[in-house]
């Protein structure tokens, strides 16, 4: 339906991606178009990223507001929108202070050489060490990649920062001994989700938490995705008891619109001085606006409280629709962050059927080739749900036939 400008796409760009058959040129909440007017359900949220969906009135006027006033200044000044955001984010959570950047890659290596430099400055050259875990997807700067855990995505890149380890995700045997006194830091996401969705078990969470204790190491959650409501709290941790010292959060900060931030408790704070860290568009006023009216809309009881909602619903659909053609074997995850995992006959076939579901009007993502992932906006309205999972419903039809 749109070949000649994939074809223009493949012509210009280095083949990173594979785009689907589909070019929206304009989006109204949860629905997308293209130039011919067909529609899509969006059920992939710009990857986690336009969690108000498309073209949200509030955020439009914080955008254009701020566009006729004051776009870019530097960091020769600090400016007023990054000022709000920077408080907020500190009065609603465990941390003491933050900086920001442009993307979540950022925010998380922001997040690894403040905790890096922080043991190094404090203890010694051999506090160097960072524990990472297998499968985890951290981003995609050297250091990012280098933490996160699939070896697909370091290839070709090496040398590759040296002092990471990784782990099995949710294997607590084995972490004494692996996080020690060289250990700067230990990196995870609360749920891993580009590689199906896992969530970290809580007494995972809590041996790990104990550990970093003990041996001073900074513990970063990757909230990069999890973060902004996602999962039903205002960030993940805060579902599992315990604190983390350092963040990194982006995505859905400025639905859409690039920012990213890593916020750090004391003592790590004070691993970053005068001059050790920088980014030319960090805490720039156009996203801060933005991301200053996102963040009031979703640190809300009852905002959360309709996530939970639509987890209920969505998954309800989604298991309705799963009784009848019986693809999947589990469906889980936690507020609007779903994966389904596909029975072994259709293992490895989770991007195909992407691809089919574009064809029936409704888009979703995989995570790992065996997992369909679900990140629909956290304001989807139930209607647009139930008009998506009929149209799900019959891109599994087609990926059934396909199948056999
Ligand atoms: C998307 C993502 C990143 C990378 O963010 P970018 O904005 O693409 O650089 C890092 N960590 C997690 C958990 C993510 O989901």
């Amino acid at each position: 339906m749109n070949k000649q400008h994939l074809d223009q796409y493949h012509k210009y760009f280095l083949p990173i991606y594979e785009p689907v058959d589909f070019i929206p040129v304009e989006g109204h909440g949860s629905h997308l178009y293209d130039e011919h007017k067909n529609n899509i359900i969006d059920f992939a949220g710009g990857v986690a990223a336009t969690a108000l969906g498309q073209t949200n009135k509030i955020l439009i006027d914080a955008l254009t507001t701020q566009a006729n006033k004051l776009w870019h200044v530097g960091n020769i000044f600090t400016n007023i929108p990054q000022l709000e955001l920077a408080q907020k984010l500190i009065e609603n959570t465990c941390f003491d202070k933050l900086c920001f950047s442009n993307s979540g890659t950022e925010a998380v290596e922001s997040a690894l050489k403040l905790a890096r430099r922080y043991a190094i400055k404090t203890f010694g050259e051999h506090k160097h060490e960072i524990v990472a875990f297998e499968k985890a997807y951290h981003g995609r700067t050297l250091f990012a990649v280098s933490t996160g855990g699939q070896a697909k995505y370091w290839d070709g890149f090496a040398p590759l920062p040296a002092g990471i380890k990784h782990a099995p995700f949710n294997q607590i045997d084995g972490l004494d001994g692996l996080i020690n006194k060289n250990t700067a830091a230990v990196i995870l996401e609360p749920i891993q989700a580009e590689c199906g969705v896992i969530l970290a078990k809580i007494e995972f969470i809590k041996k790990i938490r104990e550990l970093c204790d003990k041996y001073n190491v900074a513990l970063i959650f990757d909230e990069v995705q999890t973060g902004i409501g996602r999962t039903g709290t205002l960030f993940a941790y805060m579902q599992y008891g315990i604190e983390p010292d350092i963040i990194a959060v982006a995505k859905a900060l400025a639905n859409g619109f690039p920012i990213g931030v890593t916020l750090a408790k004391d003592p790590y704070t004070s691993g970053f001085t005068f001059g050790s860290h920088g980014a030319t568009f960090g805490g720039n006023p156009l996203s801060c606006a933005v991301a200053n009216k996102m963040f009031d809309i979703v640190n809300n009881n009852d905002f959360l409280n309709g996530v939970n909602k639509r987890h209920s619903f969505f998954v309800a659909k989604l298991q309705e629709i799963n009784k009848k053609l019986n693809v999947y074997c589990d469906i889980r995850g936690k507020g609007l962050l779903i994966g389904a995992e596909l029975h072994d006959k259709y293992k490895g076939n989770a991007y195909n059927l992407v691809n089919i579901a574009i064809k029936h009007g409704v888009s979703v993502l995989n995570a790992s080739p065996n997992v369909t992932r679900f990140l629909p906006a956290l304001n989807i309205p139930l209607d647009d749900i139930s008009q998506g999972m009929a149209r799900f419903s019959n891109a599994l039809d087609e990926f059934i036939s396909a199948n056999i």
